[in-house]
C-alpha cells in the first residue's frame, strides 16, 4: 500500500499501460453536470449513510469476499438507518430540486421511503410509476457527458489492445452505482443498483429494457402536473410475456442486490490489478468495501482516484489510494486515460 497519494499522470499513464485488468467504479460524480442529482437519490443517500461504517484502511484482516458482502450488507440495511437524512437532507433536497417553479413541486411533500422501497410499491403503485416515470422523462432529455464519453474511448482503446495480443488479453469492466443509463456504451457495464430504463416483471420475473417516452400512454404528462393522478392498475406498465405489473428494475431501499450482480462484481474485483474509483469517495462504502477487497485479493493494486473535491482524511490515515486526481470527472478522465482527441470526436 503506498503511503502517499500522487497525482503525477504520466506515473499514471505507465501503471495503465502494465495493468492487465482495469475495473472503473462510478458514483453520482460521474453523471454530474449532465442531469439533476435526484436521479442518483440513493446512492448518495447510502453513501451519508456509511459514512459512519468503521474504515480499516491499515489492517485486511477478513478474506477479501467478506468485505464485498459487508459492502453490501451495508447497502441494504443502513440505508434504512437513512430516514435522518431523509428528514434532513432529501426534504429539502426534493424541496430545492424538484420544487421549482414548472413542476408544481409534486414529490416535494414525499421522502424516499415512500418512493423507493417495494412497500410503497405495494401500497400505491401508481404513485411510485408516476415518481419514476418523472425521473425517465428527466434523463431521456441527457446526453452522456464527456466522462461517460472518455470511459467508452478507454474500453475500446482496450480492446482494439485484447483483439491485437492473443494471449494474456487486458480486459475492462465499469461497475456503476448510477442508474441514469447513460454508460450504456460501455460492453461490460455492471449496474449494481439497476437501471431506470429497464422494467421487471412482478409476475414472471422478466427483464427487458424499455426507452419509450412515455412509458404507457396513462403516465404522459404527469411529469409536469402539480397534482399526482390516481392511475388504474390496467393503465401501468406490463409485461408482453404474461401481463403482469411492471416495476423499475433498480434496488430499492430494504433491498439486496441480486446474487448473479454480486458475483459478476466479484469476479471483476478479483482479478483486477488497478481501480479507477470515479465520482464517488473511495473511502466510504461502496467503494471502500471495494478497494478492501481488491487490496487484499493483489496488495500490489493500483488504485486511483476521480473527483471533484480532494477527500476528507485524516493526515495520518493511510488511504491506500496511490493516485488522485481532482477535478470535474469531465474533465480529469480524458486527459489522465489518454482518450482526450478521441472525447473530441466523440
Ligand atoms: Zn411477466
Amino acid at each position: 500500500m503506498a503511503s502517499t497519494t500522487s497525482s503525477d499522470i504520466n506515473a499514471f499513464q505507465n501503471a495503465l499501460k502494465s495493468a492487465k485488468h482495469i475495473v472503473a467504479l462510478a458514483g453520482a460524480g460521474l453523471s454530474a453536470g449532465t442531469h439533476d442529482l435526484l436521479v442518483n437519490l440513493v446512492s448518495i443517500l447510502c453513501q451519508h449513510a456509511q459514512q459512519a461504517l468503521p474504515d480499516s484502511t491499515q489492517f485486511y484482516p477478513l478474506p477479501p469476499f467478506i468485505y464485498i458482502y459487508l459492502t453490501f450488507f451495508a447497502m441494504a440495511h443502513l440505508s434504512n438507518a437513512s430516514f435522518v437524512y431523509k428528514k434532513l437532507y432529501v426534504s429539502s433536497y426534493y424541496s430545492r430540486r424538484v420544487g421549482g417553479a414548472g413542476d408544481g413541486g409534486l414529490w416535494r411533500k414525499y421522502d424516499a421511503m415512500s418512493l423507493a422501497t417495494p412497500r410503497a410499491f405495494r401500497a400505491n403503485p401508481s404513485r411510485v410509476w408516476q415518481f419514476y416515470h418523472y425521473r425517465r422523462e428527466l434523463v431521456l432529455t441527457k446526453e452522456p457527458n464527456r466522462a461517460h464519453k472518455a470511459l467508452v474511448a478507454f474500453e475500446q482503446k482496450i480492446l482494439s489492445q485484447a483483439s491485437s495480443q492473443s494471449s494474456d488479453t487486458p480486459t475492462f469492466a465499469l461497475i456503476t452505482q448510477n442508474i441514469d443509463g447513460l454508460s450504456a456504451g460501455i460492453q461490460n457495464l455492471i449496474e449494481m443498483h439497476g437501471m431506470l430504463f429497464k422494467n421487471r416483471c412482478t409476475g414472471c420475473g422478466d427483464v427487458r429494457e424499455n426507452r419509450n417516452s412515455p412509458i404507457v400512454p396513462a403516465l404522459e404528462g404527469t411529469e409536469n402536473e402539480e397534482f399526482e393522478r390516481e392511475i388504474a392498475l390496467k393503465d401501468l406498465p406490463k409485461c408482453e410475456k404474461c401481463n403482469g405489473l411492471l416495476r423499475p428494475h433498480v434496488v430499492w431501499f430494504e433491498e439486496s442486490l441480486e446474487a448473479s450482480v454480486l458475483a459478476e462484481i466479484q469476479k471483476e474485483l478479483f482479478r483486477c490489478d488497478l481501480v479507477l474509483i470515479i465520482g464517488t469517495s473511495g473511502l466510504v462504502y461502496p467503494a471502500a468495501g471495494f478497494r478492501h477487497a481488491v487490496k487484499i485479493q493483489n496488495p500490489q493494486a493500483i488504485i486511483a482516484n476521480f473527483n471533484v473535491e480532494p477527500m476528507e482524511r485524516l493526515e495520518t490515515l493511510e488511504t491506500g489510494i496511490d493516485f488522485e486526481f481532482i477535478g470535474p470527472c469531465g474533465q480529469t478522465l480524458p486527459e489522465v486515460l489518454g482518450v482526450k482527441a478521441e472525447v473530441d470526436r466523440m
